[in-house]
């Protein structure tokens, strides 16, 4: 009531309605739905405040098993693009099939695609080699690309809003490029490359910067990983003098913390920021990947 009659005032002072013509109606939201929390953070960041972003994996859930329920399936012929990494989640892939929303954007158009065995791991010979890898996002170089891709598949969807979308793009391409520049820096000198994770996630991150990932398990979070494999990460563990095993905030950490015992060695968190939550190192993709980044350090003793 109050803004209301604050309104009402200014317009008896000025004593006149604008002219029709002047009034500017702002234009009307985009809403884009997201499949995952990488492509959540570069859509927010993109759209900003002319457009809202609803992501298909709740909150702290591992998005590599999602199922969508009959109302999101839907629901994505409603929204103006749905943003998805082709091969991902094949829940998604199948629900963009069947309904055809106005706008398809596959975040990894033009990247080229890691498999198992070509992503940098020492799989031991205990991985499948032939997957590919979905995790993309975590080279800040690739999110660069995502980040274009998005953007411009975003502006050919809403023309109106294209000035204000590529402003946001730029505001964040910079963020991501820094991030970039400190990972290149950050990990140019330390005495040892080879890393040990949960899963198989960091592949694109190894591959940008040199490192060498031992996973324990697969490419997936929610494989169990054989005997075999834990007994041969524990002997790469050994041979490289690797001081601490990485695990994650989304999946069980048992694996992880029991082979880092029985070898007397440090766990830590390595993010593979599929989801953020309260006990995420950073708010934001940026920051936990700031926390990554800090954590390779101090595993790998980086000068
Ligand atoms: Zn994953």
């Amino acid at each position: 009531m109050l803004v209301a009659g604050v309104a009402a005032a200014v317009l008896s002072v000025t004593g006149c309605t604008a002219p029709t013509g002047t009034t500017t109606t702002p234009a009307a939201k985009m809403n884009v739905t997201v499949a995952a929390y990488p492509l959540q953070f570069l859509a927010e960041r993109i759209v900003g405040d002319v457009g809202t972003v609803s992501n298909l994996t709740p909150p702290g859930t591992e998005p590599h098993d999602l199922e969508l329920t009959a109302r999101q399936v839907a629901d994505l012929s409603a929204a103006d693009a749905v943003v998805y990494i082709e091969g991902f989640q094949a829940a998604v892939d199948e629900a963009i099939k069947t309904t055809s929303p106005k706008a398809a954007i596959n975040a990894a158009a033009g990247l080229s695609l890691l498999t198992a065995g070509q992503d940098g791991a020492d799989g031991g010979g205990e991985l499948p080699a032939s997957a590919i890898d979905p995790h993309i996002w975590l080279s800040p170089a690739n999110m660069v690309t995502m980040a274009q891709n998005i953007s411009g598949a975003l502006s050919a969807a809403r023309p109106d809003l294209a000035a204000t979308l590529s402003a946001n793009t730029s505001s964040l391409v910079a963020d991501l490029k820094a991030l970039d520049q400190s990972y290149r820096t950050g990990l140019a000198s330390c005495a040892r490359t080879q890393f040990i994770t949960s899963h198989a996630a960091f592949g694109y991150l190894a591959h940008e910067y040199g490192l060498t990932q031992i996973p324990i398990a697969g490419l997936d979070p929610t494989t169990e990983p054989t005997a075999a494999r834990i007994a041969a990460v524990q002997k790469l563990a050994k041979q490289y003098g690797v001081t601490t095993i990485f695990f994650e905030t989304l999946t069980s950490d048992a694996v992880a913390k029991s082979i880092a015992g029985d070898l007397h060695l440090q766990s830590a968190v390595l993010d593979p920021i599929e989801g953020i939550t309260e006990s995420s190192a950073g708010t934001n993709y940026v920051e936990v990947m700031q926390s990554n980044l800090a954590a390779l350090q101090k595993a790998n003793q980086c000068k």
